[in-house]
């Protein structure tokens, strides 16, 4: 569990994390979004005890990352897969982190099998191609066995198998109870993998909420309806007159929005319509953040601040 409350991160007159309080829950993973420069690694770092709040507090199972007795036992973190030391190799960086750790030795393997990096363990970590640094740096974080995960872009430089396989990775992480953090900027990876999401702007919350809720409370409400095609003009016209607006989809049938289904399929069946099809339509994750960061209070500043804070 990682609980943030009040936290705050000032460098000079810039305020970087502003007053964020939100709890990180095991057992789901929980993704953290938001546009650039709106706060994350900032935050991650704090949870990490690589920066000092400037006000506020952050824990990780009820304590300050720096009073964990053997931390990567704890917590373990992927921030900048580049940060490792070039000239060893692989399982000689995984042994030097294990060895400060007291892990034992047979973690270092089996880590290295559940990335799949066991063939270029004796690979120089320079020579790694992204990817490969990639996975480097989710060995090192589940070395220890940790409970608690915290990943920053952690599929930056992965294919779309290394994608899929990190997705996996991290569900079934969060089944075993743990808990998982993780920063993407790739909103359709984040809707796939995250159960609960932490919206930040400009170092502010702006959500805190389950990813499915989220997505239906922010969506525009439409609906598909398709119906043979010698009745999609009367459909088309008895939902425009019941006030629906109603627009051509591209997978063909009508797309239509201010009419709740339940009232599409009475309405359908008063008037003797088959409908082949009735299907609530959910905006994507990324159509209502682009909405979202645009139409916010908080993103209404100067057009300097704009342009920094829409990706
Ligand atoms: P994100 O990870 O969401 O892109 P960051 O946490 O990196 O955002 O940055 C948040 C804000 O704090 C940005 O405006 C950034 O320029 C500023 N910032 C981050 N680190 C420093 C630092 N060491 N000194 C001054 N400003 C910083």
């Amino acid at each position: 569990m990682i609980e943030a409350r009040e936290l705050t991160k000032r460098y000079g007159d810039k305020t970087a994390v502003d007053r964020l309080t939100f709890t990180v829950r095991p057992g789901l993973v929980t993704g953290f979004l938001g546009p650039n420069g709106a706060g994350k690694s900032t935050t991650m770092r704090m949870i990490l005890g690589l920066d000092a709040p400037s006000s506020g507090t952050v824990t990780v199972n009820k304590r300050r990352y720096d009073r964990l007795a053997a931390p990567l036992r704890e917590v373990g973190s992927l921030l900048d897969a580049k940060s490792v030391h070039g000239g060893r190799s692989v399982r000689q960086h995984l042994l030097g982190l294990a060895r400060s750790n007291a892990i034992p030795r047979s973690q270092v393997d089996a880590v290295l099998d559940r990335v799949g990096l066991s063939e270029v363990a004796n690979q120089r970590a320079k020579g790694l191609s992204l990817g490969m640094g990639q996975r480097l740096g989710i060995a090192a974080a589940l070395l220890g066995d940790p409970e608690v995960l915290i990943l920053d872009e952690p599929v930056n430089g992965l294919d779309t198998e290394g994608i899929r396989w990190i997705r996996a990775l991290l569900k079934s992480l969060a089944v075993q109870g743990r808990t998982v953090f993780l920063s993407s900027h790739l909103m359709s990876e984040m809707e796939l993998t995250a159960d609960r999401l932490i919206v930040i702007g400009r170092g502010r919350l702006l959500a805190d909420t389950d990813m499915r809720e989220f997505i239906e409370t922010h969506s525009q409400g439409t609906t598909l309806v398709r119906t043979a095609d010698s009745e999609a003009e009367r459909m088309r016209q008895l939902l425009e007159r019941a006030g629906g607006t109603v627009r051509l989809d591209a997978r063909g049938g009508w797309r239509v929005a201010g009419i709740p289904p339940a009232t599409i399929g009475e309405l359908a069946r008063e008037h003797h319509v088959a409908v082949h099809e009735l299907t609530p339509l959910f905006s994507s994750l990324e159509e209502i953040y682009t909405t979202m960061t645009r139409t916010s209070v908080e993103y209404r500043g100067s057009t300097q601040d704009t342009k920094e804070l829409i990706p």
